[in-house]
């Protein structure tokens, strides 16, 4: 399909226009919205780099104005360079339409740096919630304690104190007893971290976090 035919294609389907004009101005209006030129409409995905690849998705994300938006590690692909422009055209396509955004990714920086709130998971469960500037400030959370501790500092005089967790993750599908990161955890555990589940709990106003010894 030609890029103007897939960011078209929802318009159709919920039946957003009236004739083909109408959603041929649409779709110009869409790449517009996501810095692509219009003239492109009728090009091939192939033709385009990673980057513009991934402005075409975000057109067809919001053709439909939704309200919220799922971004599934929408820059791990890409170069840093890139990445940074994409991130700024969500933020700006944010704003301007009032955006929900459940931002998925493994790049701390590139969460701090795009999120109101933060939601670090392990196993499948999410271990610590918090608003970003707090989670990154002060996390209660030896798992998010250990990710946080291998963000690269560009300063090479920087000190900085690793925590390397050991042994391998255990399996999602059979988690371990009790505390489900009890295995690789380097707090000095406690016997109710093997047997017992930790809840997830508000250990400060709007700061949760599941760790029996979070305190
Ligand atoms: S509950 Fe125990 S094992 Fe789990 S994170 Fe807290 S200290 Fe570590």
């Amino acid at each position: 399909m030609t890029i103007g035919s897939i960011i078209g294609e929802p318009l159709s389907i919920h039946k957003l226009v009236s004739s083909k004009r109408e959603k041929v101005d649409r779709v110009v209006d869409l790449l517009n919205e996501v810095g692509l030129r219009p003239d492109l409409l009728n090009r091939y995905p192939h033709e385009f780099s990673g980057g513009q690849r991934q402005r075409i998705g975000i057109a067809r994300a919001i053709a439909l104005k939704p309200e919220f938006i799922v971004c599934d590690e929408p820059v791990s692909a890409l170069d840093v360079s890139i990445q940074a422009q994409v991130i700024n055209l969500l933020s700006d396509l944010q704003k301007k339409f009032k955006l929900t955004y459940l931002f998925i990714a493994h790049d701390l920086k590139v969460v701090e740096y795009i999120s109101n709130r933060v939601a670090v998971m392990y196993l499948g469960e999410i271990v610590e919630l918090a608003r970003s500037e707090d989670i990154y400030r002060d996390p209660k959370h030896p798992y998010t304690q250990a990710l946080l501790s291998a963000i690269p500092v560009p300063d090479p005089k920087a000190k900085k104190q690793r925590i390397i967790l050991k042994g391998d993750v255990p399996s999602p599908i059979h988690p371990p007893p009790g505390c489900p990161f009890h295995t690789r955890c380097h707090y000095k555990i406690v016997d109710r971290c093997k047997t017992e589940h930790p809840e997830l709990r508000e250990l400060a106003p709007g700061h949760w976090a599941s760790c029996h010894l979070a305190e």
